[in-house]
């Protein structure tokens, strides 16, 4: 590609190559290639990542006695004069010219302080991305199973590092952890059974798989043990199945609830069927969801789930290493004891729709509601046992918590002009299987996309910002690599991150674009989705497709795509410590199936045939869409990592207020809302909010852009603005939760709520604490307008 040049000036060209292969103790000096000579200091900004580091912990080498270096001693104090001296006649020669230049700044610096984003660049990188590099790497990935905490997924992690360091990054690390895990004991497989006096009538312990790497299909962090009891169906187990239960006269009490998968997050269910007295949990995928077809039209056949599939996961809320909450699992932090972290409380297992046919069929008493009757043929539904049924269901859990260590993989590409300013671009790589989808069809692109950055770096070209790829583990456990991660660096990424782009299950269909961001982060991905070719249409791009199959106002012929809110758009992934702990604005990129599919997710997901083969067949056959996503995610990240205005539209987060409090009183309606809790303060916040952010923007529209620094102080407006919606207490219970307005419902951690303080409360039927939770709320969003308005030195 073309050697750029524009932003060379007053820069000298980086040289990536020759830092990397260089012995440590050279690289721990500050060992910079390229330097600005203005204000920017890339060495503050920088030094954390400077260097290959295995672990954070090898950085601090211990001094050698004698070696105090050169600026200490006598020697020294000459040394010291001379480069002060330097410096004070370089200053004066810098003064003189800056007085010779407009607004004090010379003009060839000045033209390196303002690289901009570049059709160019973003071209060559679109064309550096290539579907058959994407597809080896998914090849490669998938070729073993590789879940958080084992010996395949460190392995791969080096792997990934290594690759970075070949690619051209100037600085990777392999970050440890040591978290608290939860594992099958293979050697007591769990079992479920249904047993009438001392005779077994039927027993199953699942899936027995012949790859010996393979996990048995289990529920993380269930707690161990045998219970014994009569067995209730609660279809999806959400709060309003619950009451449906309750209304119905049928009490949980003593009793094992088997539910099916879909709708809600898994760890809700057993919360749900816990609070309602029962003693275990058993979860199974119903074909109504994931076969819908019937069991002949299954994988190997299409993409449905097979009889014997089994869905496996972690059924925890909460983010993040369980024994360290807020804090990060090195070795110096103080670990919680078990019994007093938030783990759940009564065992929980899942299996195939082929066992759960028996354990329904156990069932005599009354006959389910209509809508909740599933696809399982020979079944009748019914919600529970008649008195004289003496049949119980017995279930047996052994799994294992162990302390484990785990590792995330930073690559970093520093920032020409701002390298004190990250974009983050993030990928999971454990996968409870093979993966091929959920994340590895991801890390098949984080992949090709490290590749191709680092072909252009090694090209000469430099982002404006500092660019850093971080590949997570164990984020299967509770996200919790990249939360360590956030807890550790949180102060730095609170002063430095601009944005974090999350791949997870990057391509888990082939129909449309789906993402889900901060209200302000929208525009931008939409602008780059119109950059990018759709991988089944000529002549359209992924932003026209999107539009089709996912408008915003599907009455409107034009209607632009719909960017969903991270918090009811997105499964729980690595943004949640970025966004909800951090306020670090976010967004996260997919390609999924016809949105008008009412199934949950893709069916074979979390479960043995998430392989290389199904993506092959199924979803991607020559990996365009792939590569389609990858570009869309690519192209965001220039954006926001080259653009010398940050691209982010803080009228847009005011838009999605004033859209919340309104669906806030429209839900709340029918519970007299009104007649509790005054809203007019809250609606007078937003209207200043919207206010001032319509004000910023024209302010930003209009800027001199020859005054770096006043650009740079409205980019930092831009980039705190979610900052402000943190209240650092937390949501009431919940310290890691500080978002005000994202965060995951109390009551179903996938979809969320928006306000939670206030819904959660309301949902308790607690006014006094709604009140209270609504006024830190007014108080932020008047704050945080504030903000945008200089509001603290302006007069009334
Ligand atoms: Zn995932």
């Amino acid at each position: 590609m073309t050697i750029l040049t524009n932003m060379a000036i007053g820069v000298e060209l980086p040289n990536g190559h020759a830092q990397r292969d260089q012995p440590r103790q050279q690289q721990q000096q500050v060992n910079m290639p390229g330097s600005t000579t203005l204000s920017m200091s890339e060495r503050s900004g920088y030094s954390r990542w400077a260097g290959d580091v295995d672990n954070i912990d090898l950085q601090i080498a211990p001094k050698e006695p004698g070696s105090e270096g050169w600026f200490s001693g006598r020697k020294g104090l000459v040394l010291r004069i001379l480069v002060l001296g330097t410096l004070f006649v370089f200053g004066l020669i810098l003064g003189y010219v800056i007085r010779r230049s407009t607004h004090g700044v010379p003009s060839k610096v000045l033209d390196s302080l303002q690289q901009d984003y570049r059709q160019d660049i973003s071209q060559q990188l679109m064309l550096n991305m290539r579907a058959e590099n994407i597809e080896s790497n998914l090849r490669w990935l998938t070729n073993q199973s590789h879940v958080g905490g084992s010996d395949e997924s460190y392995n791969m992690a080096r792997t990934i590092r290594q690759k970075l360091k070949d690619f051209g990054f100037d600085a990777t690390q392999l970050k440890r952890y040591k978290v608290l895990l939860s594992y099958p004991d293979r050697s007591k497989p769990n079992t479920v059974s249904f047993v009438e006096g001392d005779n077994t009538l039927f027993h199953t312990t699942g899936q027995q798989y012949s790859d010996p790497s393979l996990l048995q299909p289990y529920n993380a962090y269930s707690p161990n043990g045998t219970v014994e009891g009569k067995l209730v169906y609660a279809n999806y187990g959400r709060m309003e199945d619950f009451k449906r239960l309750v209304d119905k006269g049928i009490n949980c009490t003593g009793r094992i609830v088997i539910m099916r998968y879909g709708k809600i997050y898994r760890g809700d269910k057993v919360e749900h069927a816990a609070a309602a007295g029962a003693i275990g949990v058993v979860l199974y995928s119903d074909p109504a969801d994931y076969a819908i077809h019937g069991s002949n039209d299954t994988y190997n056949v299409s993409w449905w789930l097979p009889r014997d599939g089994v869905q496996t996961g972690d059924i925890r809320a909460g983010m993040g290493d369980p024994l360290t909450p807020m804090y990060p699992a090195i070795d110096n932090v103080a670990r919680l004891n078990e019994s007093d972290a938030n783990l759940p409380t009564i065992p929980s297992q899942p299996i195939s729709y082929k066992d759960a046919e028996q354990f329904l069929n156990m069932l005599d008493g009354q006959i389910a509601p209509i809508d909740w009757k599933g696809g399982i043929k020979n079944v009748e539904y019914r919600l529970d046992q008649t008195d004289n049924n003496d049949r119980k269901m017995k279930l047996e859990v052994n799994n294992k918590r162990v302390t484990k260590s785990i590792y995330n993989v930073i690559g970093t590409i520093r920032g020409a002009v701002e390298p004190d300013r990250y974009v983050i671009v993030g990928n999971h790589r454990d996968a409870w299987t093979y993966g091929a989808i959920d994340p590895s069809s991801g890390t098949a692109c984080f992949l090709e996309l490290a590749r191709a950055l680092g072909q252009m770096v090694q090209s000469g070209w430099r982002p404006r910002r500092t660019i850093i790829l971080a590949s997570w583990g164990a984020e299967e456990f509770g996200t919790i690599g990249s939360t360590e991660w956030v807890e550790e660096n949180i102060n730095e990424l609170t002063e430095k991150a601009v944005a974090y782009l999350n791949i997870d299950a990057a391509v888990n269909g082939n129909q449309t674009l789906w993402v889900g961001a901060s209200p302000h982060l929208s525009q931008v991905i939409q602008e780059a989705a119109k950059q990018v070719p759709c991988p089944h249409h000529k002549g359209m791009s992924v932003y026209q497709q999107w539009a089709k199959s996912l408008p915003e106002e599907p009455r409107k012929s034009d209607s632009p795509p719909k960017v969903l809110s991270l918090h009811n758009g997105v499964k729980r992934s690595d943004w949640d410590a970025f966004l909800l702990l951090a306020g670090i604005s976010s967004l996260d990129v997919s390609y999924t199936k016809d949105p008008n599919l009412n199934v949950p997710f893709y069916p074979v997901y979390h479960t043995q045939y998430e392989t290389f083969d199904y993506m092959k067949r199924f979803i991607d056959p020559d990996f365009s869409v792939h590569l389609g996503t990858v570009r869309v995610l690519g192209e965001t990240a220039l954006r926001l990592a080259d653009s010398f205005v940050l691209p982010m539209n803080c009228s847009l987060y005011a838009d999605a207020l004033s859209k919340y409090v309104s669906d806030l009183e429209t839900h709340y309606r029918k519970r007299n809302l009104h007649d509790n809790l005054f809203l007019g303060y809250l609606k007078h916040a937003v209207s200043q909010f919207s206010q001032a952010s319509e004000t910023m923007q024209e302010v930003i529209a209009t800027a001199d852009r020859t005054n770096p620094l006043l650009i740079r102080s409205h980019n930092d407006k831009l980039m705190q603005m979610e900052r402000h919606m943190l209240n650092p207490s937390g949501l009431p219970g919940r310290p890691q939760y500080r978002h005000l307005v994202f965060a995951p419902s109390q009551h179903d951690s996938y979809s969320g709520a928006t306000f939670p303080g206030v819904v959660d409360a309301i949902e308790e039927g607690d006014w006094v604490a709604a009140h209270q939770q609504l006024s830190i709320i007014t108080v932020t969003i008047e704050s945080a307008a504030k903000n945008m308005d200089d509001g603290a030195i302006k007069g009334p």
